[in-house]
């Protein structure tokens, strides 16, 4: 069905029609057809849950990728619509109670204020420690937090073509400033990187940095090109499009124009990756989200896969496998296996980190090696990102070992360490040192 022969220049060959960007906020919530045929009650309790978290789903995630009749069940419902367990049942009932009883708006957002507070809206240091600074100044849209690598947040880049249900980002999206990381302008990522030759690395992302027209894209991405930036080797682009909306790089009116935008960062000798979230193989089986793929991968771009581990999505290794087998299959190497980070709807979606590790193994296990590239399970925490490697037994005592993939410091990057065993354990805080230590190395 797919033309091999297509040029990545000349839209007009693809066999897929234009497609309107149609999308529902929570204010549009009962205008989705499929929701008006759900139970009253369900309807409310996923109101409820949609005013405290981030909701926006489009068209072509409603038609293509849920399976309506799974529903609820449905991976792909579960990771873009509110469900009632998604909140803890007390922020839940003082949301639910506040909406039934009609309070005044204003007390409403009061409490819904309160509740997202308690969420731990900006996990892992992020609004503290990884905000880099120029003299003296905090830049307030980037992050800079391992060494090689700066994250850059463009102002009109901090929207999803849809939300996802899990979202460690979640507080970018609730309309609230303080809680927001954004970047005006451009030309503060230039001073930055002018005062930091050590860093190899930009990844754009967000949001999604691939909501932005390709012209206001462009003007973010070309000033890296200049000479001046030779040290930056690589640009990643973090997307959630090629799931949410492939039309992006087919058949959006600037599709061609983003393809060319692909074809010139590499034509300047940067490496160009996009790190593209997936958390299911469903989202690879629409023909024109492989399409999209086979033109980005036309342009010489690569693509990587990466996304977390989740209870009522993909906490099974089959689906692991699978995505992990199909993506290779697509020319997608996979990256990353994360941790469902300790923010917003965490208790609904984490798995514990013993049971993260076997599902990654028996996963692991059913792929050859060359599907075997994802690291993981792998917790982004404050200190750095730490990879479960495994539950061993050393000198009579059960542990988990672990090892620091990403370091704060740059010296603590590939150090193993112990944990004694905890088989309910979902986060790094919940973890002790083996053998009798005080402190993990990190802590010292
Ligand atoms: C994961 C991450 C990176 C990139 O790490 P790699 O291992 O190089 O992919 C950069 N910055 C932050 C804050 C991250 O969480």
């Amino acid at each position: 069905m797919l033309n091999p022969s297509i040029n990545v220049h000349d839209i007009s060959q693809t066999p897929f029609a234009h497609q309107r960007f149609k999308v529902y906020t929570a204010r549009q919530f009962d205008q989705i057809p499929q929701l008006q045929k759900l139970p009253e009650e369900q309807r409310f309790d996923m109101r409820v849950v949609a005013s405290v978290l981030p909701f926006r789903v489009n068209q072509y995630v409603i038609d293509q990728l849920i399976d309506w009749s799974a529903v609820p069940d449905d991976p792909i419902f579960q990771l873009t619509f509110p469900q009632r367990g998604m909140l803890a049942p007390e922020h839940f009932d003082r949301v639910a109670q506040a909406m039934r009883d009609g309070v005044e708006q204003e007390q409403l957002n009061q409490i819904i204020a309160e509740v997202r507070a308690a969420l731990n809206p900006h996990p892992a240091g992020q609004m503290e420690d990884n905000v880099p600074h120029l003299n003296g100044e905090p830049i307030p849209g980037l992050q800079h937090k391992y060494r090689e690598t700066v994250l850059y947040f463009p102002s009109s880049g901090q929207v999803c073509h849809s939300y996802c249900t899990f979202c460690f980002r979640w507080a970018q999206f609730v309309g609230d400033k303080d809680l927001k990381i954004a970047a005006k302008e451009t030309s503060q990522l230039l001073d930055y990187l002018r005062a930091h030759p050590e860093v190899t690395d930009v990844l754009v992302t967000g949001g999604d940095p691939l909501v932005m027209k390709t012209r206001n894209l462009r003007a973010c991405l070309e000033p890296l090109l200049s000479p001046e930036f030779e040290h930056v080797r690589t640009i990643r682009i973090g997307t959630k499009a090629l799931t949410f909306w492939p039309q992006r790089f087919v058949t959006d009116e600037d599709a061609d124009d983003l393809i060319a935008l692909f074809v010139d960062i590499q034509a300047a000798g940067k490496h160009l990756a996009i790190l593209s979230h997936y958390n299911h193989w469903r989202e690879l089986e629409p023909a024109i989200a492989r399409e999209a793929i086979k033109r980005i991968r036309a342009t010489g771009a690569q693509i990587r896969a990466q996304g977390p581990l989740l209870a009522h999505i993909n906490d099974d290794p089959a689906v692991w496998a699978r995505l992990w087998q199909t993506q290779v299959e697509l020319g997608i190497i996979p990256y990353y296996m994360f941790v469902e980070r300790d923010t917003g709807a965490r208790h609904y979606f984490e798995v514990p980190l013993v049971r993260a590790w076997e599902i990654y193994r028996e996963a692991m296990q059913q792929v050859s090696g060359i599907a075997r590239t994802a690291r993981g399970p792998s917790m982004s925490s404050h200190p750095g990102k730490v990879e479960i490697q495994g539950v061993t037994e050393i000198n009579g005592e059960k542990v988990l070992a672990l090892r620091m993939i990403q370091g704060r410091n740059p010296d603590w990057v590939q150090r193993p360490f112990f944990a004694q065993y905890d088989e309910k354990a979902t986060w790094l805080n919940h973890l002790k040192p083996a053998f009798g230590e005080e402190k993990f190395f990190f802590e010292e």
